[in-house]
């Protein structure tokens, strides 16, 4: 009897177990067959199928089970999508399928950055959601921002009392509302105007609320030293996680030091501070051609600086300080800074400052070069790209464990003025050149620093790694093929390489084309949704 029912059973039994096996793993919303998958950890890579679930990776290995879509992507490397940590994509409210991050197999941005942010985070958030956009999204409150709201104005002074409680309750207001952080930008207005104390005080109500302190550093050049003390000083005092932006060494007088800078960055953190940095892999930098004008010229906005220049004075000290900061910087002319947009007259866009200067002045004299960064400036300003790194710095701080890539971007308009390459093609080119071609990192650490490392920083749960259960933000790209395509004459032309890229387990980039799909989310300080 005993011996007869097993008999039976024994099939019925199998029968049910696998069809109960078949109906918990199908169908997947897709399945990759066969990548070469890297799964953002550092890991070396495996060669598994990954199947996606709701949104999620459901499961890496071999998956019996099938997909509504199916893709076989053996040859292909399986990324978790790219978290590009320092972006200037407020326009993503203009342009949300951000064309240009998607296909160089960006998935999420995080905007807020260099000081300045939307200043109603939480409003800034609700409309997005409803607009919805294809990368995910997260924002850092911008310090620049808030001062400029609660002290009315670029001042240069300390804030009173009242200011200062008004910009930590700003603070406070944009963390609560989902900010991952605090940014400043501190050769900016009015950032250039606070002192270490008053960011101490804002960085520890940063901390408070578990965030991150993320700064564009008071000097990339010759007080650069000076810089990183101050930033050590304030990620002691206020304890809080310190991101130093688009780290550089700016002008050939300052070249050569990459190796003393991470020194000094290697012995604060020996000393328990966490301190990490990210990069752009060019050697040329991108801002407001203003920054070629003395702060204190420009103090106090527009009418004032016009004013000054009016003053025969006045006008003469600007040269000289123009001058001696060339001088100091090593550069004999303006040559090195290029104009990238310029509304008030855009043929000169392309063109360095002397080639601008011989072309509106009929000479590039020093003084008619200053004549002409001064003229831009009275006529609303321009964007600029400025030549003044070198690539062993540039290499140097790559090498160093800690550097995420950046693209320092917002969201591209195709064919609009001549911007910097670094939006078309930061992890594209990293990639490429400094991953295929120069050999600089190994292709596992390469995307370590686009995924994890940036997730684990900026504590964005969920993502960054290909695992059970992560939200499946993944970039399938060929790394025989992957490549930047932009360049600084010309600019306009979007990364290629990246076969398909998901974000939230939706497909947005199919064969190097945008699908039009808007999957991405809001990301909260840690109310990420589940
Ligand atoms: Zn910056």
């Amino acid at each position: 009897m005993h011996f007869r029912s097993s008999r039976i059973l024994g099939p019925l039994f199998i029968l049910l177990a696998s069809s109960l096996v078949s109906l918990a793993n199908e169908p997947y919303d897709f399945v990759l067959r066969k990548g070469r998958i890297i799964d953002g950890t550092g890991n070396p890579a495996i060669h598994a199928d990954l199947a996606v679930k709701e949104g999620r990776i459901a499961t890496i290995g071999k998956v019996a089970g099938h997909g509504k879509q199916e893709w076989d992507v053996s040859g292909l490397v399986v990324a978790p999508g790219f978290i590009d940590v320092h972006t200037h994509a407020e326009d993503v409210e203009d342009r949300p399928l951000a064309e240009n991050f998607l296909h160089m197999g960006v998935t999420t941005l995080i905007l807020g950055n260099c000081g300045t942010s939307a200043l109603n985070i939480g409003g800034f958030f609700k409309n997005m959601e409803a607009l919805t956009f294809s990368p995910n999204i997260a924002t850092l409150v911008g310090h620049g921002t808030i001062r400029s709201r609660a002290m009315r104005g670029s001042s240069q002074r300390p804030p009173t009392e009242a200011e200062l409680e008004q910009m930590k309750a700003l603070v406070h207001q944009g963390m609560k509302e989902g900010a991952l952080g605090l940014s400043t930008g501190l050769i900016y207005m009015p950032g250039v105007f606070a002192k270490t104390e008053e960011i101490i005080e804002l960085a520890k109500v940063a901390s408070a609320d578990d965030g991150i302190y993320a700064t564009h550093q008071r000097s990339e050049s010759g007080e650069i030293f000076n810089s990183l003390n101050e930033i050590i000083t304030i990620a002691r005092e206020a304890r809080i996680r310190v991101e130093i932006s688009h780290l550089k060494l700016s002008g050939p007088a300052n070249w050569n030091q990459a190796d003393k800078v991470l020194e000094l960055i290697e012995s604060a953190r020996a000393e328990g501070l966490d301190i990490t940095e990210d990069q752009y892999p060019y050697t040329a930098s991108s801002t407001g051609m203003s920054q070629l004008v003395p702060d204190n010229i420009k103090e106090g906005g527009h009418a004032r600086f016009l004013e000054r220049l009016g003053n025969a004075e006045a006008k003469a000290k600007c040269f000289e300080e123009m001058k001696a900061t060339l001088n100091k910087r090593k550069s004999p002319d303006y040559s090195y800074a290029v104009i990238a947009s310029y509304k008030a007259d855009p043929s000169l866009n392309g063109l360095n400052i002397a080639q601008a200067s011989e072309k509106t002045r009929g000479g590039s004299s020093i003084d008619e070069q200053i004549e002409t960064v001064l003229e831009i400036e009275k006529k609303g300003g321009a964007s600029g790209i400025f030549h003044g790194m070198s690539d062993a710095d540039l290499e140097t701080f790559m090498r160093h464990p800690n550097t995420m890539f950046a693209s320092d971007s917002g969201v591209r308009r195709l064919n609009a003025d001549v911007p910097h390459p670094r939006g078309y093609g930061t992890n594209a080119r990293v990639l490429g050149t400094y991953v295929r071609e120069k050999k600089v990192l190994r292709l596992e650490d390469a995307i370590r620093r686009m995924t994890s490392l940036p997730a684990t920083t900026f504590h964005l749960t969920d993502r960054g790694q290909l695992r059970e259960h992560a939200m499946a933000d993944i970039a399938v790209f060929d790394p025989e093929t992957v490549a930047d395509n932009s360049t600084y004459k010309d600019p306009h032309h979007y990364a290629t390489g990246f076969k398909y890229v998901f974000v939230n387990g939706v497909l947005v980039i199919e064969n190097d084309k945008h699908t039009g799909a808007r999957p991405g989310m809001i990301l909260r300080r840690r109310t990420e949704p589940r």
